[in-house]
């Protein structure tokens, strides 16, 4: 193949005939592409995801469509989100350190494919949590990765003129950007086409849907959303983003990465741990599972205090940017000044966070992609009781952000809202 040719997706009968003398991957697979064996296992919406194992080695092939998969070419989407999704993983690399991604091996702009590191036996998150599986590890590797990518990629430790750089470099991700202003911030509050939720919520969904102030704040974390340019966000870190064993975690798939604000990622994850939480109700076939209801909300405290704390110290030990400049405080002798500046943006932080929780959890009950946390439960009246509880707690975070103070007290409504709606 010649190459610049143009666009070609490629399927498991070509990749190895394409891509047989591809450097980084006879490395790690073997030069005898002839042993290569290809299998696309991309249970994704939008790309395709093909593992390839040779007599060496294996490696992914991650590679964009011209189109949303799960739609079809009905909904068009530019091949440059993986030009993004590259970008970004390096990035969070350099920012996270090695392994909080898998490796990448090599980008090609114009198949807009990137070949990266198989991660193996690693499982999806939200895999392991339906089967009822406490990870260890998961509330300290994703405090630190969320409070690293966060801070360092942000005005708080960049200089002005690469974050700018940056800034105008992900500006590009206009196509992803608006499924996340619709997906995420409208089409939830409103009867839009694409929409679909268990019929038996029907009444709280009217009732959610003629509920002023809930629109109104809706609007008011999209305004936030796209208007506050903070840091790079992963874009999409859910729990489906997220691939774990018993001593890894690895985050995937930055596609939807730009600049916005650092409570979006945030609260997305913790809102995916809710989620996880109100669904467990769902899962007890096997036995009870009120010891992981348990770690989920211990997994939610645990990541926003180690989050808290990472991002303490960078911005005591890494403020390099142009805000909050250690001009005014630590080098005047004044390193409360800095303590009170840090507390302020820890605050606005954790108020914002719910709030994008809280739409989070409305949009993948209500909105057109949902989670497999609740779409698994089988039984829909039960399934309905979950979701319903959900929407309960989503809609007071999205109205209360900024009258709640503590994690302990959001877990302690979760745990009320799920203990009240089983009596
Ligand atoms: P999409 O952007 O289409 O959602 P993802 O990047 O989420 O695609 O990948 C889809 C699926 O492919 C993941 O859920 C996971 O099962 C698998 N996958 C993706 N990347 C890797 C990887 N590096 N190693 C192993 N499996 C992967
Ligand atoms: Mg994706």
């Amino acid at each position: 193949m010649a190459k610049h040719a143009s666009f070609d997706a490629l399927t498991t009968e070509t990749l190895a005939l394409r891509l047989g003398g591809l450097e980084a991957l006879v490395e790690r697979l073997g030069p005898d592409r002839s042993a290569w064996k290809v299998r696309e296992v991309g249970d994704g919406n939008l790309n395709l995801v093909f593992i390839v194992e040779g007599p060496k080695g294996a490696a992914v092939v991650k590679q964009a469509l011209p189109y949303v998969r799960l739609v079809g070419e009905s909904w068009p989407l530019p091949l440059k989100r993986s030009f993004f999704e590259y970008h970004a993983l390096v990035r969070q690399e350099a920012r996270a350190g090695k392994g909080s991604v898998p490796a990448i091996y090599h980008f090609d702009e114009a198949q807009a494919l990137i070949v990266m590191e198989y991660l193996s036996p690693h499982v999806i998150l939200r895999k392991a949590l339906i089967e009822g599986r406490e990870l260890p590890r998961i509330a300290n590797d994703l405090g630190l990765f969320a409070a690293r990518t966060l801070f360092r990629g942000s005005d708080l430790h960049m200089t002005a003129r690469e974050r700018k750089a940056d800034l105008a470099l992900f500006a590009g991700n206009v196509e992803l950007c608006d499924i996340t202003e619709n997906l995420v911030f409208t089409d939830p509050y409103f009867e839009a086409e694409l929409n679909r939720h268990t019929p038996a919520l029907d009444p709280l969904v009217a009732e959610l849907r003629a509920d002023r102030d809930l629109k109104v704040e809706a609007q008011r974390l999209k305004h936030l959303f796209a208007a506050n340019a903070e840091t790079l966000l992963h874009g999409d870190l859910h729990t489906g983003s997220i691939m774990v064993t018993e001593d890894d975690t690895r985050v995937i798939d930055p596609e939807f990465a730009f600049y916005g604000p650092m409570a979006f990622d945030v609260g997305m994850l913790l809102a995916n741990f809710w989620m996880s939480f109100f669904s467990q109700a769902g899962h007890e076939q096997e036995g009870s599972r009120a010891s992981m209801r348990g770690y989920l909300l211990r997994t939610v405290s645990d990541l926003w205090s180690v989050f808290r704390a990472e991002f303490s110290w960078l911005w005591r030990t890494e403020r390099t940017g142009m805000l909050y400049a250690d001009s005014l405080f630590e080098k005047r002798g004044d390193a409360l000044g800095a303590e009170q500046a840090l507390d302020g943006v820890l605050h606005s932080l954790w108020q914002d966070l719910l709030g994008f929780a809280g739409v989070e959890i409305h949009r993948r009950i209500l909105g057109l992609a949902h989670n497999a946390d609740f779409e698994t439960i089988a039984d829909e009246a039960l399934r309905a009781r979950c979701e319903a509880k959900a929407l309960r707690f989503g809609r007071h975070l999205v109205v209360n952000r900024c009258r709640i103070h503590s994690v302990d007290e959001v877990n302690g409504l979760a745990l009320l809202i799920e203990k009240e709606t089983r009596a």
